[in-house]
């Protein structure tokens, strides 16, 4: 019998992945495998807590130890939109060393809650080829169309209060609204909504550009030219422009 593991992130599409692939194989082993970056929203484990019981299960937590800010000081990295090492440090080499001990590739399916309305089929081939040998399914990638707020929804209607982060505007429940894969527009409402956790981000940013110079996570693009943008030029500019 196959064993399910869901590579679960405390968002509302791995959390409907979940309860798809549950309802799809009761009686099966369904994991929950989740990583902790350390700097996650308070409410994600709130959700995760609630979506593991809902499902009778619990959650099987990884972590690297480190904060994504850790990771770049040790990298000499700032990560940015292009390239993020702590993803690969956070977040997929814990699961895959968890993996590697608990779940054997030939018995073992790996499922990631791709959404609907983020299907890419050429992410979803550099997902399976990056699990190799394990199988990856996407259950909601694989489904019908859903928009974001049907799917939260469809959380509700499971009697799951989503995550705050959406409630707040923001399209992913991750890093606390503080992905360096995010752009301008997500920074700038991150400062309107939660000042003090952008505050947290640029002091971080300004730590590490003491230790490796001028960079930022993000660009200035204005211009027909690109430069770092750091968060505390982009608070200014928002404030002045305020
Ligand atoms: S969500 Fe963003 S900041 Fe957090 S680990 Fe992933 S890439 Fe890094």
């Amino acid at each position: 019998m196959p064993h399910h593991v869901i590579q679960f992130s405390g968002g509302a599409g791995s959390a409907l992945t979940a309860v798809r692939v549950a309802e799809r194989y009761p009686g099966e082993q369904v994991t929950l495998l989740i990583a902790d970056t350390r700097v996650e929203d308070p409410d994600l484990w709130r959700f995760s807590k609630d979506v593991a019981d809902l499902l009778g299960l619990e959650l099987t937590v990884v972590r690297d130890g480190r904060t994504p800010w850790e990771v770049f000081a040790d990298q000499r990295f700032l990560g940015n939109d292009r390239l993020a090492p702590c993803t690969y440090w956070l977040k997929q080499k814990p699961c895959r060393e968890w993996m590697d001990e608990h779940a054997p590739p030939g018995d073992t399916i790996a499922y990631v809650g791709i959404e609907p309305n983020d299907r890419d089929r050429r992410r979803i081939a550099a997902i399976v080829r990056n699990w190799l040998p394990w199988r990856t399914e996407f259950p909601l990638a694989d489904g019908p169309d859903a928009t974001k707020d049907e799917l939260l929804e469809e959380v509700r209607a499971l009697g799951l209060r989503p995550p705050r982060l959406y409630e707040l505007g923001f399209s992913h429940n991750n890093c606390f609204g503080s992905c360096v894969r995010a752009g301008h527009r997500q920074w700038k409402h991150l400062l309107a909504t939660l000042p003090e956790r952008y505050a947290h981000a640029e002091a971080k940013e300004e730590e590490l550009r003491e230790l490796l110079g001028d960079v930022a996570i993000l660009r200035d693009r204005r211009g027909g030219t690109s430069r770092p943008l750091p968060l505390r030029e982009l608070r200014l500019r928002e404030q002045c422009a305020a």
